[in-house]
């Protein structure tokens, strides 16, 4: 596979996002060093996660499961695989085997299937609990309410790792309104760890819209797909179809 081609335009978005990490970091006295990078290459073929992997970038996101398993039969078994779209029954088992993170758990039945799948591959689930805290009808998630319960139900199933909780911020233009949705999860986050004695170290939150902010209010965790490879044909990639990278 080609994917020397690539490097040096993802290389220099890359150092762009760095430094926009790291002053979003410094503007709120964080270690830019605790905040990972999720590269979200859904709609990109596979020569673009091997040249993110050959720049160091190893966690990979990706929302459509059959999309993910053509992809990584091409890359095989290299980086770190996060699925962080929504989970259909019927696909929960070939998740548990793709994916080494499911960051969008919001059901107890999902998390149940899961740690049922990863019992037969024998294999360990880390696990974000998606939390819907702009109420908003279209997204996924389960409530603020019920994360804490959901969390520690996880917490109780063999062979999933609760690590912390994920959430979409809507869409705006000023990414200064939604800054109330990332704080308001970092303090669900405080909350549930402080009533169970959980540690619950990980807040992914922030994409390319809105991932200063999101920094800024506490995320460790940062899903950036656009602002590292431009802008997606469409929403998913058609099988057999590969995008080239602009
Ligand atoms: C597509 C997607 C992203 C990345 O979006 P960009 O705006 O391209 O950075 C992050 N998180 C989720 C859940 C996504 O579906």
């Amino acid at each position: 596979m080609n994917f020397s081609f690539y490097i040096p335009s993802i290389k220099e978005r890359l150092e762009k996002l760095q430094s926009k990490i790291e002053t979003a970091s410094k503007k709120s006295g964080r270690n830019p060093k605790d905040i990972t990078i999720v590269a979200v290459t859904k709609g990109f073929g596979p020569e673009i996660i091997e040249a993110l992997l050959q720049l160091g970038i190893i966690h990979i996101g990706e929302n459509r499961v059959q999309e993910a398993r053509l992809k990584k039969q091409q890359v095989g078994e290299k980086g770190i695989w996060h699925f962080i779209g929504h989970l259909q029954k019927n696909k929960i088992k070939i998740s548990s085997h793709l994916f080494d993170w499911i960051d969008s758990v919001d059901t107890l039945e999902d998390a149940t299937l899961l740690s049922h799948f990863a019992q037969e591959l024998g294999k360990t689930l880390k696990i974000l609990v998606q939390v819907n805290v702009s109420g908003e009808s279209t997204k996924f998630g389960t409530t603020p309410e019920q994360a804490e319960s959901l969390c520690m139900s996880i917490n109780s199933l063999p062979r999933l790792e609760i690590l912390g909780l994920m959430t979409i911020a809507p869409f705006v233009e000023d990414p200064e309104k939604v800054r109330p949705v990332f704080s308001r999860l970092r303090m669900l986050r405080d909350k549930i760890e402080s009533h169970n004695g959980v540690h619950l170290p990980v807040l992914s939150m922030g994409m390319s819209q809105d991932f200063e902010v999101a920094i800024e209010e506490g995320a460790t965790m940062i899903r950036i797909g656009t602002f590292l490879l431009g802008p997606r044909k469409g929403s998913f990639l058609k099988i057999g179809e590969t995008q080239t990278f602009l």
